[in-house]
């Protein structure tokens, strides 16, 4: 028989399987309050459950454990994290302490499928989806190592595309937000889609309370289906689409993110294009002065050029923020995530 891993499991689902089991229900809770509040993985080291119990679940259940392999802090307090999966597979999170706010990046999958020709981690290629304990547990470990033991927001903007594993992804985020042990509010989560515009709409039917920010680079065809190959299934206008439909509550805007690098997608003909884009929805705008690395040839553009870019947007009555990447020094930088251990 096939464990089941209980930190994949909501808390009515936990209730659902210790029923099963002819447990009294109230050690669901107890279980989920070692899993969720004390971050103990071993059913051995819950030591308010019967030594029956704690063996049988042995028997029958598991636990998702990331092991931390490396950890490394930026000189802005940035800390970046390497995780060892069950196979043996790497992942990274990242945890950016700012003011008040404890923010935790998050990764949903080994490597991407997509491809950006962009970004680090879609050069290394796809490995596999994660699962919605391994994205849960990102937040729980980093919890521990927090400063006030708390994530107070979490992005999910790490390795991978969240709407490519849609099923996990949606299970963590019930996980994360369920009001027995909410790791982190509903409100206060991020999810960032590199445009994959039918998840855009599933996620408005299952998930719709959680923040939308998609990656967009670009309100060019021809230069996205280049630059981000999932364009060409779903292009410009099929993704406007999908986000002005995503229900937001009043107030609430969509998060435009469009990295921006030197000759490709800066010039003054982008913004302006980029300026009538973002009316399609109600909308910000974030710009994130492209980071380089060694194996990519694109190039940052100059501070000057970034101004000149957002001015033409604020003209146009946009709110916009040039963000800063926060951790570069340790390759923790927005795209600078990778799969290996070779960090
Ligand atoms: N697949 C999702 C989640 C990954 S988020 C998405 O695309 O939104 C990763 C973010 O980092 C994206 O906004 C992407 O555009 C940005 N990014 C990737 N490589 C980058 C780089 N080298 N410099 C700056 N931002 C980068």
């Amino acid at each position: 028989m096939n464990r089941i891993d209980l930190k994949q499991l909501t808390s009515g689902q936990t209730l659902d399987f210790i029923k099963k089991a002819g447990e009294k229900p109230f050690r669901a809770g107890q279980i989920r309050k070692w899993l969720f509040e004390n971050g103990v993985s071993d059913f051995n080291k819950m030591t308010n459950l019967s030594k029956s119990l704690r063996s049988r679940l042995n028997e029958i259940a598991t636990v998702t454990d990331l092991k931390e392999e490396i950890s490394l802090e930026s000189e802005d307090g940035t800390l970046k994290f390497l995780y060892r999966l069950d196979d043996g597979l790497f992942i990274e999170s990242v945890l950016i302490p700012d003011g008040k706010r404890m923010t935790l990046c998050v990764s949903t999958q080994v490597g991407c499928k997509l491809n950006c020709r962009f970004c680090l981690t879609g050069l290394a290629g796809f490995k596999r989806d994660l699962t919605a304990g391994e994205i849960v547990d990102q937040v729980i470990k980093a919890r521990g190592k927090a400063d006030g033991g708390r994530v107070t927001n979490v992005v999910l903007m790490g390795m991978g595309e969240p709407l490519d594993n849609f099923k996990n992804t949606v299970q963590a985020l019930k996980i994360m937000t369920d009001p027995d042990f909410r790791l982190v509010g509903v409100r206060k989560i991020t999810l960032s889609t590199a445009g994959v515009a039918p998840g855009i709409d599933l996620l408005a039917q299952e998930f719709p309370k959680v923040k939308l920010a998609v990656s967009l680079n670009t309100c060019d065809d021809a230069v996205r289906d280049d630059m981000m190959p999932i364009n060409r299934k779903y292009p410009l206008k099929t993704l406007a689409s999908s986000l002005a439909r995503f229900p937001l509550p009043k107030g609430r805007r969509i998060t435009i993110e469009y990295v921006i690098i030197s000759g490709i997608n800066d010039s003054d003909e982008d913004a302006e294009k980029l300026k009538r884009f973002a009316f399609k929805f109600p909308s910000k705008i974030n710009l994130i002065p492209y980071n380089e690395c060694q194996e990519i040839s694109y190039a940052r553009p100059s501070r000057r050029a970034v101004e000149r870019f957002a001015d033409i947007l604020i003209s146009g009555g946009h709110s916009v923020f040039i963000r800063e990447s926060r951790g570069s020094d340790i390759m923790a930088a927005c795209g600078q995530l990778r799969k290996t251990a070779k960090t």
